[in-house]
C-alpha cells in the first residue's frame, strides 16, 4: 500500500514537469489542474470503463480465436493424414500389381522350362536314330541350346523370387503403416467432430457476449478495435503492460507513457504497434468486480 502511494506521488511530480515544457504557452492553471486531478480523482471513470469494456471484448475474442485455432489445426491434420493414406494406398496397389506381374512371369518361365525339358527329351530320343553326323551335331546343338534356355529361365525365376520376397516384405510393412495411419486418422476425425460439437455452443455464447459488449462501446472505439485486431498477427488489439513493455509487441513503454496510462485520462496506444494499452491493475480490478 505504501508503495502505491509513493508511485502515485512520483506520478504527479513528473506530470507537470512534462506539461510545463510541452505547453509552455498555455496558461498555468490548466497544468495545475492536471496536477490536482490525479491525486483527488485518480482515474477518469469514463476512460477506465471504456478500457475495461475493451479488455472484456478482447478477452471474449481471444477465447473465440482459441476455439478457432483448436479447430483450425485439426482439419489440416485430418487432411494431411488423408492425403498421406491415399498416397500409401496407391503405392500399395502398384506394389501388389508388380507382384502379380512377377508371379505371372515366374509361371511363364516355369512353363518354358517344362517345354525345354520336353524338347531335350525328344531330341535325345532322336539322337538314337540319326543318319549322319550333321544331323547328330544339329540335335546336340539344340539340346545344348535348350539347356541354356533352362538355365536362363531358372536364373529369371530365382531373381523373380528374390524380388517377390522383397516386395512382399515392403507390402506387409506398408500395410501395417496404413493400418496405423488409419487408426490415427479415425482418432483425429473423431476429435474434430467432438470439438466441433463441443465448441459450437461455447462459440455461439461467446459471439453473443461479444455482441452485447460491443453494444456498450462507442462506434469510434469499436472501429479502432477491429482495425487494430485485423492488423495484429495474434488478434490482440488490447494488451496489458507487462514488465514495462507492451504486452503485444514487447517494446519498452517510456516511463511518462506508463504514468499517463495509470491515470486513465485518455486511451493510450503503443507507439510501436498501435495496440491499445491497459493497466494490468485495471483488468484485475474488473475481474474482481465484474
Ligand atoms: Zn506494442
Amino acid at each position: 500500500m505504501a508503495k502505491e502511494t509513493t508511485k502515485k506521488t512520483t506520478t504527479t511530480a513528473k506530470k507537470p514537469a512534462k506539461k510545463a515544457t510541452t505547453s509552455k504557452a498555455k496558461a498555468k492553471p490548466v497544468v495545475e489542474q492536471a496536477v490536482v486531478e490525479p491525486t483527488s480523482v485518480p482515474r477518469d471513470p469514463g476512460v477506465a470503463d471504456k478500457l475495461i469494456a475493451l479488455s472484456r471484448l478482447q478477452e471474449t475474442y481471444t477465447k473465440i480465436d482459441h476455439i478457432k485455432t483448436l479447430r483450425g489445426e485439426l482439419p489440416l491434420e485430418v487432411q494431411d493424414l488423408e492425403d498421406e493414406l491415399a498416397g500409401m494406398e496407391t503405392r500399395l496397389k502398384h506394389l501388389e500389381e508388380d507382384n502379380k506381374r512377377q508371379k505371372q512371369g515366374i509361371a511363364t518361365e516355369k512353363a518354358r522350362i517344362v517345354d525345354a525339358e520336353e524338347k531335350i527329351q525328344r531330341y535325345k530320343e532322336q539322337l538314337n536314330n540319326v543318319k549322319n553326323n550333321r544331323e547328330y551335331d544339329n540335335l546336340a546343338k539344340e539340346i545344348e541350346f535348350q539347356g541354356l534356355e533352362i538355365e536362363l529361365s531358372q536364373k529369371r525365376i530365382n531373381e523373380g523370387n528374390v524380388d517377390l520376397q522383397q516386395r512382399s516384405e515392403r507390402i506387409s510393412e506398408l500395410k501395417s503403416t496404413i493400418a496405423e495411419r488409419r487408426t490415427a486418422l479415425e482418432a483425429k476425425q473423431e476429435e474434430l467432430a467432438r470439438i466441433k460439437n463441443e465448441t459450437k455452443q461455447e462459440e455461439e455464447a461467446l459471439r453473443a457476449e461479444a455482441i452485447s459488449l460491443e453494444e456498450g462501446i462507442e462506434e469510434r472505439l469499436l472501429h479502432a478495435f477491429s482495425r487494430i485486431r485485423e492488423g495484429a498477427r495474434n488478434g490482440l488489439a488490447v494488451v496489458p503492460i507487462d514488465r514495462d513493455a507492451c504486452g503485444g509487441c514487447f517494446n519498452k513503454i517510456p516511463p511518462q507513457r506508463q504514468v499517463d496510462l495509470k491515470l486513465h485520462k485518455k486511451i493510450i496506444v503503443c507507439e510501436y504497434c498501435g495496440r491499445i494499452l491497459v493497466d494490468p491493475e485495471l483488468i484485475e480490478e474488473a475481474h474482481q468486480h465484474p
